[in-house]
């Protein structure tokens, strides 16, 4: 079979410049005296913009220093891309200094099947398309419609190239990963970091390395390996690391599998995955019309360029022999609860859940290759051979347009239709809360699903709704069932016959025979587009959906460069992710209107004070004001007493996502500072951006000694912002009770970054460097 594209691309402006790159990774390799390097190293070193002031320092390296870097590209998703775009307006740049894209796939809600479900959220939604179409167009980057596909679909099949180092605003942003590249998962303050051609700073990774050993077979696929090591890994053993796949299991692997195990590495923290280059992601490069850059690519890759050296030396190795893994499902609420499928059945009982599945649901940009997609429909034939239909509703989200028209051609939709199957529109859909789901409102159920994420709430909105994460073929077998303890493997289902029917493991296909064709090509942009300067950025005045931005200002005044005495609104109890931070679902629509989304703040955040969800303690109310209020309610109090204020969080916090908005809201309502038990790395980053300095607990039983009223003022921030990195920062805790006592914190603040918290936001700091 050849899998000859029915096109070609144009390849300029995407194929990496390797002579560069590699020219830097030699010049790195004499500074580090030749010794040998991981992939992910020789990725980040070769896109270093001054390798001497990254690693002179002569010290460790990863997990120590900070990394000035220069991304070859960005990427953005339609909710992120508003805010992004705002702050990139306000640098006040003609053109972006990178080739940069839009992808409009969060906002296309899912409620009866492609057609119509674009239709009218491109109606609901036409403000915002406007505004980042006008955008696009005034700064020259590359705009994909609604309805062309989700943002790493899309970059898999277009932008991503081995070797390269690229951003993207979107946690899945690794998904690109499958590529055999470095593709990281930012807030849009540091996209705009690559967008205004200033280096974009990242604390060097420690390198985890996962040896693969043994062959995938029988029911296992790429999912339950990722599956399987978010279990081993939890979801925050990925924190400050890359997941660099090594061994003999990785070449058998297809391109789209990798990229679905790299896709998840964003379930257990990592900062990326990424994957030496293989046959396969060549012949993925040349089925998607890329044949230049596969060219290109086999040369780098001749030069040693695209795998490890010999000898290289990770953080921690991790084995895995693929021929010993099974099936698995993780879940409910967490995709870090690990369960061999032999033992799901068991363990549905043990907790004493109906025996049932309510929907079945499968694609996103996790799962929904061309191999995702004709392993299902294999399994779809097999049971309408049988007369079987599935059992509960099953809907099929295709990644991307060019996915959806192939899938049409080869007669895979019309087999999934033919049992039942709802296929939506190529967007995110169910993926992100963009569900109206009419049945199970405020019941308990189960749904299993093959995307990535299961938080409460963020399917259907309903926090009773036990979502479980599964491959598409064990999610379409079990959608057959309706039953959760079913297992394909070892169980048969029975016909109305009375026989028995047991299914028989899909294969699937990774290319298709015939190539990929590439659909409605009204969807997709131009490559490379010139700046348009004289387009007018289309924001409404009266608009409740965007808003431009009004830059924060510096925490400090005239009096030195300690933090004012802020007031403690809460201490978070337990997960707060950014989901709980910033609400997804319904406030999605807010995503460019900072005033109006952040009437969501925290609202589903569990106060340690009383255990209560959303609810805060205001100790200085006012006549006529109550004791307790939503949180965004008592922190709009905040900010009208012009009291600058902290937070007290647990573990973890802010993990999950990318959502910048889970920093910039609390900024807005006068957060100076949280105080953490520990940081998720993204949202870390994201808080630095934003102006809000994030401090760790040096001992973490510390975090129950402050609570909501408590004064906290810093000691030693000054001298830190003076140069004096190693200098500890202490808070003072005046207590409401009036006692007094001081603790000891850690951070993880650079030079630069405390630059960027000086001057109010990174975005002030890039701002003043322009003028
Ligand atoms: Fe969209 Fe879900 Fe993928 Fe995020 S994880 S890009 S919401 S499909």
């Amino acid at each position: 079979a050849t899998h000859a594209p029915f096109y070609e691309k144009d390849c300029s402006s995407i194929t990496p410049p390797y002579a560069q790159l590699i020219g830097k990774w030699e010049y790195v390799r004499e500074l580090l005296n030749n010794r040998p390097l991981t992939l992910a190293e020789k990725i980040l070193y070769s896109h270093l913009n001054d390798p001497e002031k990254s690693l002179s320092g002569g010290g460790k390296i990863r997990g120590e220093s900070y990394l000035q870097l220069t991304p070859q590209r960005v990427a953005m998703q339609d909710a992120s891309a508003q805010m992004a775009l705002l702050q990139f307006m306000s640098a006040g740049l003609s053109r972006c200094a990178v080739p940069t894209s839009i992808h409009c796939d969060h906002l296309i809600q899912a409620i009866d099947g492609a057609e119509s479900d674009l239709k009218r959220s491109i109606a609901s939604n036409k403000e915002v398309f406007d505004f980042l179409e006008s955008a696009a167009r005034k700064y020259g980057i590359e705009f994909w419609k609604p309805g062309s596909g989700i943002i790493h679909q899309i970059v898999l099949e277009n932008y991503a190239a081995p070797g390269m180092l690229m951003l993207g605003t979107d946690s899945h942003t690794p998904n690109a990963g499958g590529l055999g590249l470095l593709a990281i998962g930012v807030g849009g303050a540091d996209a705009v970091d690559a967008m205004t051609g200033t280096p974009w700073e990242l604390k060097a990774p420690q390198v985890v390395g996962i040896h693969l050993t043994g062959k995938l077979s029988g029911w296992a696929t790429p999912k339950d390996l990722i599956l399987h090591l978010a279990g081993k890994l939890t979801v925050r053993g990925g924190t400050g690391r890359i997941l660099e796949y090594f061994g003999p299991g990785v070449a058998n692997q297809s391109c789209t599998g990798l990229a679905t195990v790299a896709n998840m590495g964003a379930e257990v923290g990592a900062t990326t995955s990424t994957f030496p280059y293989t046959e396969n992601m060549r012949a993925y490069l040349n089925a998607t019309g890329r044949a230049p850059v596969a060219r290109a690519a086999d040369k780098a890759a001749s030069m040693g360029f695209l795998n490890a050296d010999d000898g290289a030396e990770y953080d921690e190795v991790i084995e895995i022999n693929l021929s010993e893994l099974e099936p698995t499902i993780n879940g409910p609420f967490t995709p870090d609860l690990a369960t061999p499928l032999s033992k799901f059945g068991s363990f549905v009982k043990e907790q004493g859940w109906k025996d049932e599945l309510s929907a079945g649901l499968i694609g996103s940009c996790t799962n929904s290759s061309y191999e995702d997609m004709t392993r299902v429909a294999e399994l779809a034939k097999q049971a309408k051979a049988a007369g079987l239909v599935t059992k509960v509703p099953f809907l099929c989200t295709p990644g991307s347009e060019q996915i959806r028209a192939t899938m049409e051609r080869d007669g895979v939709t019309n087999t999934l239709e033919d049992v039942g199957a709802v296929v939506l529109a190529n967007a995110c859909g169910p993926c992100i809360g963009q569900w109206k789901r009419d049945d199970m409102k405020g019941e308990e159920n189960a749904i299993l699903t093959s995307f990535n994420r299961n938080f409460k709430s963020r399917n259907d909105g309903n926090r009773l709704t036990m979502n479980f994460l599964a491959s598409p073929t064990i999610v379409t077998a079990m959608a057959f069932s309706g039953s959760l303890s079913f297992n394909p493997m070892t169980d048969t289902l029975t016909l109305p016959s009375g026989k028995p029917f047991r299914f028989t493991p899909p294969a699937g296909r990774d290319l298709p025979i015939e190539g990929f064709t590439q659909g409605n090509t009204d969807y997709y942009p131009s490559p490379t587009p010139e700046p348009q300067p004289e387009t007018e950025v289309i924001i409404r005045a009266d608009s409740q959906r965007l808003e431009l931005l009004e830059p924060f200002q510096s925490h400090f005044g005239d009096s030195g460069l300690e933090l004012p005495p802020l007031k403690v609104l809460m201490r978070v109890r337990g997960k707060c992710t950014t989901d709980h931070i910033s609400a997804a679902g319904p406030w999605l629509k807010y995503k460019g209107h900072l005033t109006n989304i952040s009437e969501n703040l925290l609202i589903t955040a569990v106060n340690d004070e009383g255990g209560d969800v959303n609810v805060a303690f205001d100790h200085d109310r006012a006549a006529g004001e109550t004791e307790t209020d939503t949180i965004p309610a008592v922190a709009k109090r905040f900010k009208a007493r012009n009291q600058p204020w902290t937070l007290v969080v647990d573990d973890n916090y802010g993990e999950g996502s990318a959502r910048e908005h889970a920093a910039l809201q609390p900024r807005f309502y006068g957060c100076a500072m949280i105080v953490a038990r520990s940081f998720a790395r993204i949202h870390e980053t994201n808080l630095k951006k934003q102006g809000v300095l994030p401090l760790w607990f040096a001992d973490k039983a510390d975090y129950s000694r402050i609570g909501s009223g408590d004064i906290v003022e810093t000691i030693g921030l000054a001298d830190l912002i003076k140069g004096r990195q190693n200098a500890a920062v202490k808070l003072k805790v005046t207590k409401r009770t009036g006692e007094v006592f001081e603790i000891l914190t850690k951070h993880t603040m650079s030079e630069d970054q405390l630059k960027w918290f000086c001057a109010g936001s990174a975005l002030n700091f890039i701002r003043s460097q322009m003028s």
